[in-house]
């Protein structure tokens, strides 16, 4: 598993393993599971679909949340929450993180700043918990796309 360092709970004050996301080197948008804070990761690549809801490069907008499947817990992903507590189950505070994971990242050093939000470019994974392209549409619509271009006699 993936792993940039320990992050600690500004509530219960346990730890847990984590690692960041950065969107844009990544191509997706992201999301928060409402209920029990998994990370979904959408890919971004193909199309710009800012107007659906799954901007380009950080969390979703309300539109998007149509457009995502439930997470495995039951609940789903929406617009505005963000990652939880393993522990605790609550919900964690972006400011308050700034403190493990600036002094987890070596670039801070050179002046990297924690971006004190859960909506921008970086999404955080709390224990390894992601979930990638969990689109309601997805597999079904990249089926149909790819047959439609791999259609024999159709010059690209
Ligand atoms: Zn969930
Ligand atoms: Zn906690």
């Amino acid at each position: 598993m993936r792993k940039d360092g320990r992050g600690v709970c500004d509530r219960c004050s346990q730890a847990f393993d984590y690692h960041l996301i950065h969107n844009g080197f990544n191509e997706s948008c992201y999301a928060y599971c409402g209920a029990c804070g998994m990370t979904a990761l959408v890919d971004t690549l193909y199309e710009d679909r800012a107007a659906e809801g799954l901007p380009r490069h950080r969390q979703i907008t309300r539109g998007g949340e149509e457009l995502l499947a439930s997470c495995s817990c039951g609940g789903a992903f929406r617009a505005g929450a963000g990652p939880r507590c393993p522990h605790c189950h609550q919900e964690l505070s972006a400011p308050a993180a700034t403190e493990w994971i600036e002094s987890n990242s070596p670039g801070a050093v050179q002046g990297w700043k924690w971006q004190r939000n859960w909506d921008g470019l970086y999404a955080i994974v709390i224990e390894g918990r992601v979930y990638r392209n969990p689109l309601r549409e997805g597999p079904d619509r990249r089926t149909t796309r790819s047959s439609r271009s791999s259609a024999p006699g159709r010059l690209e």
